[in-house]
């Protein structure tokens, strides 16, 4: 077995890297700062252009890493610092507290059912998804673990009803917390797995090489644009394929966020505040497939949903994207090239009226719909900026991480031992991330 390999983000990206440089008998630490492995795209609902099921195929392949003998997984987990001495990289990582013993906890969920306060979840908040203090990231979860909220910790949550009973003392004196629900329902379990006063931990490793795997963000919606921060009805396309989900808040019904009733008539607004202030400046590439599957989905769900997609431009850029295209009009979407200016709402019935150019005929016309849906593309992930300091290598003017040469060596970096792959990159589908992993792992192999 050669020196080991650092992969940083368990995304589709990671994941794949991890399997790849394993199964040539190289040793892997695969790191991620959020409490599971699988990334956005665990989160998906079917992925295009085959429509097949985003978790069936991801989960066996997070579960297929979780028991390679050559990986090692560090959840919620992050990079500190990095030198690099005699051609090998000194990591620190930090591997926050969970609050809880992950050897043994075993996934039951006692504690979340007695846990007795919830917060919007992250993703799923404008469309009622909700996540108690103690939770799992999501069913299929790798490690299937529960953690908890640090915010419960020292009695912050008192306020959204998380301490019951009435306890006055200070939390910072006190070592065992005796109303705790999840405490004593895991102790009903037989398990005694929960450890609030768990600190977080340093771990130090040394490895040949570093692929970064920190995928991407779906953007949220620009400001004051289209309604979204003000008309319940308004939604991004990450919160629509989160309600299409049978995992989701809504067990995969597509209804309103305002009354919670099943929307007949739907419209997507691509492009969201793309070159306006508010938006990106680029375009995302995923998007158009993106609502060309949630538009055939909701076909499938219920044929008689109208729906409706104003677009400008159309990317249907890899290969089974154009016929995928022709399928969702075949179902009976509309594709309206379209520049829409305006989304106001019916106070009554919560509909909403979306004015537009009809860039065809030049015509000024309107559509009201009972749900509309905001593609707003992809951005960075939030902790680039960090951990490209960390690494010291180098972002570009999105803030994605730079390419040494985006034509001749598109996956290394300006540190020689350091590679890129799948959004991490820039906006990218989950096959080119996948194809990116299985060449970045490579070359992480074969540095030297
Ligand atoms: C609404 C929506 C629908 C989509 N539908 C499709 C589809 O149908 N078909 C398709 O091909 N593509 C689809 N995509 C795109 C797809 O999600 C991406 O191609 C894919 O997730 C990229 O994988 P990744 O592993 O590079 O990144 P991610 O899936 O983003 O994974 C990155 C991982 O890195 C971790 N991470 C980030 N920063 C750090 C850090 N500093 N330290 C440690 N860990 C870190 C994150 O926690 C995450 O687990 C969709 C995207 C969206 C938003």
């Amino acid at each position: 077995m050669s020196e080991p390999i650092l992969i940083i983000g368990g995304g589709v990206a990671g994941i794949n890297c991890a399997l790849n440089v394993a199964n040539y008998g190289t040793k892997v630490y695969l790191v991620d700062d959020t409490p599971s492995i699988g990334g956005m795209m665990a989160r998906l609902d079917k992925t295009f252009p085959t429509n097949d099921c985003s978790i069936c195929i991801e989960a066996p392949l997070m579960y297929e890493v979780h028991n390679h003998s050559n990986i090692e997984i560090l959840t919620n987990t992050e990079v500190r610092r990095v030198r690099k001495t005699n051609g090998m990289f000194k990591v620190r990582l930090v591997k926050k507290a969970k609050f809880i013993d992950e050897e043994k906890c075993t996934g039951c969920r006692a504690c979340m059912d007695a846990c007795p306060a919830s917060l919007p979840d992250e993703m799923d908040g404008k469309i009622g998804g909700m996540r108690k203090l103690i939770s799992m990231a999501f069913p299929q979860a790798v490690p299937n673990k529960v953690y908890i909220n640090p915010d419960c910790r020292y009695g912050r949550m008192r306020n959204k009803g998380a301490c019951v009973g009435g306890c006055v003392v200070d939390c910072s004196q006190c070592r065992e917390c005796p109303i705790a629900l999840c405490v004593a329902a895991c102790k009903k379990e037989g398990k005694d797995a929960v450890r609030l006063w768990q600190s977080n931990k340093n771990i130090d490793l040394e490895v040949k090489s570093i692929v970064v795997a920190t995928g991407i963000k779906d953007a949220p919606a620009p400001p004051g644009l289209h309604g979204y921060d003000v008309y319940d009805n308004v939604i991004t396309n990450i919160q629509f394929e989160r309600l299409m989900n049978a995992g989701g808040p809504t067990t995969g019904r597509i209804v309103r966020p305002s009354d919670k009733k099943y929307a007949h008539k739907i419209a997507w607004i691509q492009c969201a505040g793309r070159g306006l202030a508010q938006g990106l400046p680029y375009c995302s590439k995923v998007c158009c497939m993106i609502a060309a599957k949630q538009t055939i989905i909701t076909k499938e769900h219920d044929s008689s949903v109208e729906t409706l997609i104003f677009y400008n431009d159309l990317k249907a850029y890899g290969k089974g994207f154009w016929g995928f295209y022709q399928k969702a009009k075949e179902k009976g979407v509309r594709y309206i090239k379209a520049r829409p200016y305006d989304v106001s709402e019916d106070p009554a019935t919560k509909n909403l009226t979306i004015r537009y150019e009809d860039l065809e005929t030049g015509e000024l016309k309107k559509e009201e719909v009972e749900l509309l849906v905001l593609s707003t593309g992809l951005i960075p992930s939030n902790r680039n900026q960090n951990l490209a300091k960390v690494l010291n290598i180098e972002l570009d003017h999105l803030g994605f991480f730079k390419e040494r040469d985006p034509l001749m060596a598109p996956l290394a970096t300006n540190v020689k031992g350091i590679y890129l792959c799948g959004g991490a990159t820039g906006p990218i589908d989950i096959s080119e991330s996948v194809v990116q992993a299985c060449a970045a792992g490579m070359k992480a192999i074969l540095t030297n």
